[in-house]
């Protein structure tokens, strides 16, 4: 639509700019650190966008971006297996339903807390948008840790969790999936007692079960689609993945399957990690090391040294895994993960691209680092994209009670990242360079922000 000089803004309503706009949030949500840093970056490009179009500025769009639907918190009493009752906090933040229900996974992690949850939400938004899913935004969880519980205490926390979870939930008002701590456990779990509750067998919750209308792909869907998102980036600059170096962070469900993917198609993994510290491996990981960490990861629930320890590897004990040379980094354990001097430090040993599998796992400082270096660098809202995107087809086959094969799936989640790729390209292209911040922020936008105009004042 073309916009008219009766579009250019005269309100009560302060200036929009940068300074104006980050310090109103801050003071709106204070001591959110994180999603001041998740909000501050997605403004630096929307920011100048909406000063260029000025109906979204009319219509308070960013403002009301910014602020959630609406956020649910409650007690989670539940009993450990000594009979001692414990009490968790849950969470759903329900962020944006413009162009779908709210979707987005549950964290179950000691350091969860609103602003992460919040940060997590505002992700998904653009996330969502992205995979051109009809998807809206949200994030929940919980301060529980399932570390060194019983999977008996894992299912009564999820049971009591999803007793109050499931007043605010359903197939087409909001469908939770999972996060750090959220594996097929704890999905398992959660659906079983959702079913139970709701009496009723329908799509809620992603992540299934294949058994209970799970998707193929699904549990490889972030790390694949973060390892094809690469590929794009690579293939726009005429390179490949053959023979990278690529350090991958994390040993959780992300890197797992971004390793296994970087393996099939000839690059080679150096480095992986989890919050204990960092293995080294020069050689690189075949599919059995690789099979021996998804094991020790997903049954056993050990740490990273003892893969160290049983193929003689050297393991560096709390420490990042940034300092090691490679031609590509992939963060996929957490946020803020890679800081400023860990960028100057990729940056100096030869590191050309990064592409993030895990949400804002890369600072605002490293952020800028790489770009001033004008390396491939890939935000986490369009290079994780695919596992939410594999999450929306999960969705689309439980409507039409039907599932699809995993070749089928693959071929739509490369679709999906294609696509992603493309978008980035369209809104984010400068002379020289591609900024793949800029594109993924402007091009998630603009199409929940039209349905925001469309709707009118709500
Ligand atoms: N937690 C994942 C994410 O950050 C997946 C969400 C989903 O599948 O709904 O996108």
């Amino acid at each position: 639509m073309k916009e008219t000089a009766a579009d250019s803004v005269k309100s009560n309503c302060p200036e929009l700019t940068m300074d104006n706009f980050i310090n109103g949030m801050k003071r709106r949500n204070p001591g959110e650190t994180e999603f001041h840093q998740a909000v501050e970056e997605a403004m630096t490009y929307l920011i100048p966008y909406v000063q260029l179009h000025p109906k979204y500025q009319k219509a308070q769009i960013l403002e009301r971006l910014t602020e959630p639907d609406r956020i649910v918190i409650f007690r989670v009493c539940w009993q450990d297996d000594l009979g001692s009752f414990r009490t968790n906090r849950g969470y759903r933040v329900q962020f944006n339903n413009s162009i779908g229900p709210y979707k987005g996974g549950l964290r179950f992690h000691p350091t969860v807390n609103l602003s992460i949850l919040k940060f997590l939400g505002f992700e998904q938004i653009f996330k969502n948008s992205l995979t051109t899913l009809p998807m809206g935004a949200g994030k929940g969880g919980s301060n529980f840790n399932p570390k060194g519980k019983s999977d008996d205490e894992v299912m009564r926390f999820c049971q009591a969790f999803m007793t109050e979870l499931s007043k605010h939930i359903g197939e087409n008002v909001d469908v939770p999936a999972g996060d750090i701590g959220v594996g097929a456990r704890e999905i398992s779990y959660m659906f079983g007692q959702y079913k139970r509750l709701i009496n009723e067998f329908t799509g809620t919750l992603t992540g299934k079960g294949l058994e209970f209308g799970g998707s193929k792909i699904r549990k490889e869907a972030t790390g694949f689609g973060c390892i094809y998102f690469m590929q794009e980036m690579l293939k726009h600059r005429t390179d490949g993945l053959e023979g990278k170096r690529c350090i991958v962070s994390g040993s959780g469900n992300v890197a797992q399957y971004a390793a296994l993917k970087l393996i099939q198609l000839g690059a080679k993994v150096i480095a992986i990690s989890d919050s204990s510290g960092f293995v080294h491996d020069p050689e690189g990981l075949d599919e059995e090391k690789l099979n021996f960490i998804i094991e020790l990861k997903t049954v056993k629930r050990g740490r990273i040294s003892e893969f160290a320890n049983h193929y003689q590897l050297k393991f560096y004990e709390n420490q990042k895994p940034w300092k090691i040379a490679c031609d590509l980094a992939f963060p996929c354990a957490t946020q803020n993960e890679l800081d400023e001097a860990d960028a100057k430090e990729l940056i100096k040993n030869g590191c050309t691209g990064i592409a993030e599998g895990a949400n804002m796992p890369t600072t605002l400082g490293a952020i800028k680092e790489f770009q001033n270096a004008k390396l491939l660098f890939s935000p986490g809202k369009a290079s994780n994209a695919g596992g939410v995107g594999v999450s929306g087809l999960e969705m689309t086959q439980n409507s039409i009670r039907l599932s699809w094969s995993s070749e089928e799936l693959e071929q739509r989640l490369k679709e999906i990242m294609t696509n992603i790729h493309q978008q980035c390209i369209q809104y984010g292209s400068e002379k020289d360079y591609v900024d793949y911040v800029k594109g993924a922020n402007i091009a998630g936008f603009v199409k929940v922000a039209d349905a925001m105009l469309a709707y009118g004042v709500l």
